[in-house]
């Protein structure tokens, strides 16, 4: 294994040795390699010029590792590669650093290390100033903190969660969610662009992430609601394709209605047909629900629904034929008919 990194850190070196575009030379760091990141990352790097440079880090080294084998066995070309020790290491002198990773304090964890050597100014960006990207859903007023240390180190920072899925990430077709001064768009739409096809600006930094947040709040409500429609219906005799043929032409018609009906062989490519495996994971709308719930109560805005919606997901998570599937799953939760 260690053998295919350095040989594919040469292959790199002797392309960019080769070649015969001059142009100023960028070096990413993307830090995160999980699900989503993996895929980002691996869409980044092949969509980059040969003369810029990906540097990666996870602190599972097992996900850096099979990232570079795939990177080396593709022919899609892109950036030179290279595996960083640390995820400071990976942001040192890197003029754009983006992170993917899971909840608020794996997210502080890594800027702390990222900033506890400080910050280089970007060789090529015209203010001097490193940019940091964060890519993780977390609660607005943690990635604030955040932002607000990276800016005292001389850096810039912005929140850009995404949505589209382990299946966007990888088709490249991700929505971003940008919470950044408008002055930076110019910037940052190309990279974001790279592994996504939409970029929607909702403010200033923070705004991305409150943007996702309320977004799926809502869709964690729709989704118990349409589980408890449908079974309902089911019960009163209703054959669910009819029942969900109504809905989607009335005013019931939402996402989990339309698109992941919780009712197998409602929808052919909706979880519910596969055992509701793979889709969206139940613990990470239960995540997402959590982090709503706290920047809501820090605002002040008052959600009726919130904490029952807590607990349907927080028990349905604790039985097994639950755990770990798509959060359509509520409807098996409920007793649903399958
Ligand atoms: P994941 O758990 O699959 O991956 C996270 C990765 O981060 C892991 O590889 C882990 O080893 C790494 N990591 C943790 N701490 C680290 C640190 N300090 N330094 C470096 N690496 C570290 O998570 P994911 O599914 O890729 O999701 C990432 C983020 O995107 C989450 O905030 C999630 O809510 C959000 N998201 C996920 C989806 C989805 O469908 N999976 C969709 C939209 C948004």
């Amino acid at each position: 294994m260690k053998a295919n990194v350095r040989l594919w850190r040469d292959v790199q070196r002797q392309r960019r040795a080769f070649s015969t575009t001059p142009r100023r030379l960028d070096t990413y760091a993307f830090i995160g390699l999980g699900q989503m990141g993996f895929q980002m990352a691996r869409n980044l790097q092949s969509k980059l010029s040969p003369s810029d440079t990906v540097r990666l880090f996870d602190i599972n080294k097992d996900a850096m590792e099979k990232l570079a084998q795939e990177l080396l066995a593709s022919k899609a070309g892109g950036a030179a590669v290279q595996l960083a020790e640390t995820a400071a290491d990976a942001a040192k002198d890197a003029d754009t650093t983006i992170t993917c990773l899971p909840e608020p304090h794996h997210v502080k964890a890594a800027y702390a290390t990222i900033l506890s050597s400080g910050l280089s100014p970007s060789p090529t960006s015209s203010d001097k100033k490193p940019l940091f990207i964060d890519c993780s859903t977390i609660d607005p007023s943690s990635s604030r903190q955040v932002g607000f240390s990276v800016e005292s180190a001389g850096g810039v920072f912005v929140d850009a969660p995404m949505s589209g899925g382990v299946v966007g990430a990888s088709a490249g077709t991700l929505t971003f969610m940008l919470g950044a001064p408008a002055s930076l768009l110019p910037v940052l739409e190309p990279t974001l662009l790279k592994m996504g096809r939409r970029v929607l600006h909702c403010g200033a930094p923070g705004a991305g992430l409150s943007a996702k947040l309320a977004n799926n709040y809502l869709l964690a409500i729709n989704n118990i609601a349409t589980a408890e429609a449908m079974n309902l219906g089911v019960k009163w005799g209703l054959d669910p394709k009819v029942l969900s043929g109504v809905i989607n032409v009335s005013t019931g018609k939402c996402w989990p209605s339309e698109v992941n009906n919780p009712v197998p062989g409602v929808v052919d490519t909706a979880p519910a047909g596969r055992d509701y495996k793979g889709g969206f994971g139940i613990g990470l709308m239960k995540k997402d629900l959590k982090l709503a719930i706290i920047a809501a109560r820090e605002a002040g805005a008052r959600l009726e629904l919130a904490d029952r919606a807590r607990e349907v997901y927080e028990s349905a998570e604790g039985e097994e034929g639950c755990r770990g599937r798509d959060f359509s799953v509520v409807y098996r939760y409920l007793g649903g008919e399958e």
